[in-house]
């Protein structure tokens, strides 16, 4: 008998909760949070571990395990996207559940935070199988998932098409169409315009917003981009059309450099048409990873996954801004380095919350039955993103803390201001 090996875990990657407790200590101890709502917010409300078997094309039966943690609810039903991919686990989707709880908070919208994650490989998986999977999920999680309950949404190895599935699944499990269960979806299935970009698009207006209280002009500015998925994809074309040069990006094939600026529109022409991969993409010399992040550029956008810059590579970190567009890209243990050479970061949490403001407005519009125009959407995700970005920055004054330590004063102070006014038991 064959038997299938679950791929082991990857050992020297840091440990992102870990990485997200230390700020938030750091960021609690600054605000006198008090004891009572230290302890609540420091562990998930609730962690769901499923195992859901599924029958593969080959007809033989795998068993996935799949989690779902809700980290708070104190604000308003939980709020986060599922990822799918084969070295996700438990304390990373703990990390992700809490960074959801902060960046709700951070942009001010009335939602919790969760997680899910399933331990699998989309990219070797038929649109059969990622189905069969999707909604098996969906059905090990019928009493979690809910409109007003929590509302999941895509992240890695997850898209509108897996939102479609969820959506239907749930629906047919309860007897109607419920819309508003899920974000992210395809449009004609009660998506939002927008949607799709708008992590991206929050990044570039975070670029914008941090470039010019750097006094930095787009214009005269280079950048790289770590990742080229969906949301390092869209921050690169926009910050590009804002006149930014993209002088490299890169994805798992490695990492592709021109000095005179990569031609964006065609590099993601280049990926849509080769299974969404930048291998083999002529137009730039090709790098290595770890090159890209400590180029010589003014901004670096790690768009990509935790833990990429790192005590290992933060000293030869040459870029004057970091935009996070991952959630989870730098290390706590980079932090200090990060500081002290006098480099501004735009925190995961502010940086990337373009994409659950716009989840949000999806819910809102399905809520409402009602579809909202695209300059709707953008205008107002910019607006709540700049407000965000000011708010933050105004705590990093007052506080005299790096921009990640105001992002999480800002949203700790907002949780546990709600927590005292709802009461605990
Ligand atoms: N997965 C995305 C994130 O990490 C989006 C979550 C959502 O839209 O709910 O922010």
């Amino acid at each position: 008998m064959m038997l299938y090996k679950e791929p082991a875990p990857i050992k020297d990657r840091e440990n992102p909760f870990e990485s997200m407790m230390s700020r938030f200590n750091i960021a609690a101890e600054i605000l006198g949070l008090d004891e009572e709502v230290y302890n609540v917010l420091k562990t998930p409300t609730r962690q769901v571990i499923v195992n859901v078997p599924v029958t593969m094309d080959d007809g033989k039966v795998r068993v996935f395990e799949g989690y779902r943690v809700i980290h708070s609810t104190i604000l308003g039903p939980s709020k986060g996207g599922i990822r799918f991919a084969p070295d996700v686990f438990l304390d990373e989707v703990k990390a992700l559940a809490a960074w959801m709880t902060w960046k709700c908070a951070v942009v001010d919208i009335p939602y919790g935070g969760a997680k899910g994650g399933v331990i699998c490989d989309p990219f070797s998986m038929s649109a059969g199988e990622m189905e069969r999977l999707t909604r098996a999920y969906t059905q090990a999680l019928i009493d979690t998932f809910g409109p007003d309950q929590d509302i999941p949404a895509p992240d890695m190895g997850t898209g509108p098409r897996e939102m479609a599935w969820l959506m239907d699944e749930y629906s047919r499990m309860k007897g109607s169409t419920i819309h508003a269960v899920v974000t992210g979806k395809p449009l004609v299935l009660g998506g939002s315009l927008g949607r799709v970009e708008a992590t991206g698009r929050g990044v570039m207006v975070s670029a914008m917003a941090a470039m010019e209280k750097l006094g930095m002009d787009p214009a005269k500015s280079t950048a790289v981009i770590q990742g080229f998925g969906n949301v390092g994809a869209w921050a690169a074309k926009l910050m590009a059309e804002r006149g930014v040069k993209i002088l490299g990006v890169s994805d798992v094939s490695g990492a592709y450099w021109n000095d005179n600026g990569i031609d964006i529109e065609e590099a993601i022409e280049y990926k849509n048409n080769n299974k969404g991969r930048l291998e083999g993409y002529k137009n730039a010399e090709k790098i290595s990873n770890d090159e890209l992040l400590v180029s010589k550029v003014d901004v670096l956008v790690p768009a990509a996954v935790e833990d990429v810059i790192t005590i290992k590579n933060v000293d030869q970190i040459q870029a004057r801004l970091i935009v996070e567009g991952a959630n989870g890209p730098t290390s706590y243990k980079a932090d200090n380095i990060i500081n002290e050479k006098g480099i501004m970061v735009v925190p995961d949490i502010l940086a990337n919350s373009g994409g659950v403001t716009v989840s949000y407005f999806e819910w809102v519009q399905n809520r409402m039955g009602f579809k909202w125009t695209l300059d709707r959407v953008n205008e107002r995700a910019e607006r709540i993103m700049n407000e965000s970005f000011e708010r933050v920055y105004a705590a990093s004054q007052k506080y005299n803390v790096p921009m990640r330590i105001a992002a999480y004063i800002v949203a700790i102070d907002k949780v546990a201001m709600t927590y005292k006014y709802r009461g605990g038991f």
